[in-house]
């Protein structure tokens, strides 16, 4: 396969690439766009993580454009976002190395053994958006901030992973069960299509996150996209168009029976009432009104007692490889509800709200299913806004791969360990 600019000679990237600089080691898992593995730089001795991109898939949309941003994703250093360290194509794909990072926060949040204090949490959440408001300020969204993608270093340092990258390499593919993960942090604005979105959906994903660290469970687990914005009216009460007047003018709005919201105290009961404002300004429905990642960061939260803890001292997860515990395994097949939208625009999806107990879309007008959602019909689906859950000690069931997706991984990573 040839690719203009792939094929070694590779001067947007600055000096020529020798791919067996990199002693590959094992791999570190399937991710959105390709295969990470571990290496080591025999030019550093330093051990890396590659992130092997396919470019067959991305053949029109990786471009010279993508790769001039990519030299501008190196240039991006702080403390709390991941290092680019190279980017280089080899035999069709494109390589992307990275610090090698021991641990993340999904696997803290997962470990039963790890007890978070409220200044634990306030170190995490603030290294979080720490990161995200150096990239905001060189104009990078990151646009698929999730707990997985917030890794974490030897000495504690929580980074920033992927930076950039949704947008470079198109929305993650829907396909893969991973992202169903993903469809958890996504912003409202984003569920009803908008096109123009801006560093609000960050900002929307660091509160969904920081709500993780308070219950130790995903916060809003939709089983859809209509079926995430039915958890997040649920949550925080259908908005009026007071509240966000574009909503009604995204591509994608469906009228939703309005609840009004519980108290935000009742769904985080150990949080204080400055974190609660914090929460509560951060899940700010219309994108224009919610607080921005810098503003966050001066709220009194971070000023109040107790002071974050220090990296070094926050409790550790086992490093990668060391336990497998963390990681979640087990296959809950969480239906959804049937989503059925009329031909024409008029869509009205009912929430039914039994306290905090069920929710569920149904049919009111018009009879077309929805392409590319659910269908099939749950009246018990299990709210993810469960208090109780938030003491309790079962992980938060997650689903993994059915066995279409799993024989399509096990080609592709037939495929992608092909020795080389
Ligand atoms: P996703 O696209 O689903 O966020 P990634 O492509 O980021 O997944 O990562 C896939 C796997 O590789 C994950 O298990 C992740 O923890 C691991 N990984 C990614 N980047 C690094 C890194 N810099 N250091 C160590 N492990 C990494």
């Amino acid at each position: 396969m040839s690719h203009p600019g792939f094929d070694g000679r590779d001067d947007l990237m600055g000096s020529k690439r020798v791919a067996d600089r990199y002693l590959k080691r094992e791999g570190l898992g399937e991710g959105t766009y390709g295969v990470v593995y571990k290496a080591i730089d025999t030019k550093t001795g330093q051990t890396v993580a590659i992130k092997k991109i396919r470019l067959g898939k991305h053949k029109d949309g990786v471009n010279f454009t993508a790769l001039r941003e990519i030299k501008l994703l190196k240039e991006l250093k702080d403390p709390n976002i991941i290092e680019l360290i190279d980017a280089f194509p080899h035999k069709g794909n494109l390589h992307l190395v990275f610090e090698f990072m021991e641990s993340d926060l999904e696997a803290v949040i997962r470990d039963r053994n790890i007890v978070l204090s409220p200044a634990d949490i306030k170190s995490y959440l603030q290294m979080t958006l720490k990161g995200l408001a150096y990239c905001h300020k060189k104009w990078v969204l990151h646009r698929d901030m999730k707990p997985n993608n917030l890794l974490i270093g030897a000495d504690g340092q929580l980074k920033l992973a992927d930076f950039g990258l949704a947008r470079l390499f198109g929305s993650p593919d829907r396909k893969f069960t991973h992202q169903v993960f993903a469809r958890w942090y996504r912003a409202p604005e984003l569920l009803f299509g908008t096109k123009q979105y801006g560093s609000g959906v960050d900002v929307w994903a660091a509160a969904c996150i920081f709500a993780e660290l308070l219950l130790r469970r995903p916060f809003l687990q939709g089983s859809s996209d209509i079926d995430q914005l039915g958890k997040i009216f649920a949550a925080f009460g259908t908005p009026k168009p007071s509240q966000w007047p574009d909503m009604v003018y995204l591509p994608d709005y469906v009228e939703y029976q309005f609840v009004p919201a519980p108290p935000l105290r009742s769904l985080f009961p150990v949080a204080s009432d400055d974190a609660l404002d914090l929460l509560s300004k951060m899940f700010t429905y219309d994108p224009k009104a919610r607080i921005s990642v810098q503003q966050a960061l001066e709220h009194r939260y971070f000023s109040s007692v107790p002071p974050p803890t220090k990296p070094a001292l926050l409790p550790r997860p086992p490093k990668k490889g060391e336990s497998l515990s963390t990681k979640p395994m087990d296959f809950n097949p969480q239906e959804g509800p049937v989503v059925l939208s009329p031909p024409n625009k008029l869509r009205r999806v009912m929430v039914n709200r039994d306290g905090l107990d069920g929710l569920v879309a149904e049919k009111v007008e018009g009879g077309v299913r929805q392409k590319g959602e659910d269908t099939s019909q749950s009246k018990n689906i299990p709210m993810s806004i469960d208090v109780a859950a938030a003491f309790g000690s079962k992980p938060p069931p997650r689903p993994t791969l059915n066995s279409a997706d799993r024989s399509h991984l096990k080609r592709k990573l037939e495929w992608e360990f092909e020795p080389e």
